[in-house]
């Protein structure tokens, strides 16, 4: 069962799509990135629709850590300027560096009960000869724009309540939240701002005509000038050519998270005793945080889905007990999992793969800030039409190569990532 079931305040379900509707934008998908552009969308008086296939936060929005982290997976600021250039890049980045800020400060406006904390993140080196490489993903993160500072081997570890690390990057704007909550609140605050909202809706099919998209469901059909799907990777993604590029653009990757039983004062007073989002610089990722109610929520990948949700508690259990002996004898109450979106070079994906269709995928394993800031972004582009103001560049249909046999390779290497996290930590 998914944690974050039990602690999210309940959302009145919302009618699935009957009869004939129309409106300016629809948007398909109702997780952050649908939402988060919805709200954008609805504040500025668009007349926006979101359909979504089962419920709100259905997908990785309501599944995920909860980590909020104003940084990019594996690739550095450096990585961004090849790929994007200057001008984009430089948007981007200066969007990252104040992500975290923004997010909690949307939280605050709309008034989204979510357990949010800014406590900051912190993401140490497990082995002494990753300190210098963090070192300067600390300097480059920080030229960009981020407030992240390097903290040294006695701080970290007081910070983190192991003895096992060797330094590590801190950004203070970072922290953690209910995912499901926080992916609630922005349902409520779109349909606030005007939006429509239909529950229990998969689109099924879409054809243009004359202009303008008709989206159709079990038992309606919705126009719409404009489309913009936003399903990432979880299932039924839209059917035919148009719909399905957004899926070739990205391989799912499946991860498991769990909660512990509520933890005694005594041990979360020793254990990232801060309260921080925690997330290291293993192949195979370490992360976790505490909860409101003291649980301690982590996650990881398996290289065998069969038999996973059982054998991987062990493992994780032997994991958390070696990096913080105070939290042992780890019990986990909660298993689930969701499915993330990968791009091959850990960025976002802004497609159009036909006139007046925006498909986004945003997520690589970090999209509560990422997807949060991009929805103002693309709501202003669906506007306005100005594609140059855009942090990213719109492509046409991008498939990941091989895509059939690429979807296992982060399965297939995740042996060797713990080979060599092992080797390297020494
Ligand atoms: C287990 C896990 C842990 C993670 N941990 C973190 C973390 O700690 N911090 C962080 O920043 N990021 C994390 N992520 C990533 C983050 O959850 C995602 O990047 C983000 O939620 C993606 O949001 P989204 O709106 O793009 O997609 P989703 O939330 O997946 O939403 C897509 C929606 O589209 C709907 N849909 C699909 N097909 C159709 C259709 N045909 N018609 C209508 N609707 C459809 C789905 O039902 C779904 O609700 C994690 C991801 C996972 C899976």
């Amino acid at each position: 069962m998914i944690f974050w079931e039990a602690t999210a305040a309940p959302l009145p379900p919302a009618p699935p799509l009957a009869g004939e509707g129309a409106c300016d934008v629809a948007i398909i998908g109702a997780g952050i990135l649908g939402l988060s552009t919805a709200l954008a969308l609805a504040g500025s008086g668009v007349r926006v629709t979101v359909l979504e296939a089962a419920t709100v936060g259905a997908g990785a929005s309501g599944r995920n850590g909860g980590l909020v982290v104003p940084s990019l997976p594996r690739i550095g600021p450096d990585d961004v300027r090849a790929r994007l250039g200057g001008a984009r890049a430089a948007r981007l980045l200066a969007l990252l560096a104040g992500g975290a800020d923004d997010l909690f400060a949307l939280i605050r406006r709309h008034g989204i009960a979510c357990d949010a904390v800014r406590s900051g993140w912190l993401n140490p080196a497990h082995a002494a000869v990753l300190a210098p490489r963090v070192q300067a993903r600390v300097a480059a993160w920080q030229a960009a724009g981020a407030r992240c500072v390097w903290l040294d081997a006695a701080e970290a570890r007081a910070r983190l309540g192991s003895t096992q690390f060797h330094g590590a990057l801190f950004d203070p704007s970072g922290g953690h939240l209910d995912p499901l909550a926080y992916t609630r609140g922005l349902a409520r605050a779109a349909v606030a701002a005007g939006a429509v909202l239909h529950e229990a809706s998969p689109v099924l099919g879409a054809q243009r005509n004359d202009g303008l998209w008709r989206l159709r469901t079990a038992r309606g059909t919705l126009a719409a000038s404009a489309v913009l799907q936003c399903t990432n990777t979880t299932p039924p993604g839209v059917p035919g050519p148009v719909g399905g590029a957004l899926a070739e653009a990205s391989v799912p990757l499946i991860v498991y998270q769990l909660a512990t039983d509520v933890a005694p004062a005594s041990v979360r007073a020793a254990v990232l005793p801060g309260n921080e989002a925690f997330s290291d610089t293993r192949n195979n990722l370490l992360a976790c945080r505490w909860t409101a109610s003291g649980r301690l929520v982590t996650g990881g990948m398996a290289a065998l889905h069969t038999g996973a949700m059982d054998r991987l508690p062990r493992k994780l259990a032997r994991r958390l007990e070696q990096v913080f002996p105070a939290l042992a004898p780890v019990r986990f109450t909660h298993v689930w999992r969701g499915r993330a979106a990968l791009t091959g070079d850990f960025l976002p994906r802004v497609i159009a793969p036909a006139p007046g269709w925006l498909a986004v995928t945003a997520c690589n394993g970090r999209g509560l800030v990422m997807n949060t800031m991009l929805g103002p972004e693309l709501a202003a582009y669906l506007r306005t039409g100005d594609a140059a103001a855009l942090p990213l560049p719109i492509t046409g249909p991008r498939p990941i190569r091989a895509r059939a046999l690429a979807r296992f390779v982060p399965q297939l290497l995740l042996p060797l990532g713990d080979w060599q996290d092992r080797r390297i930590a020494g």
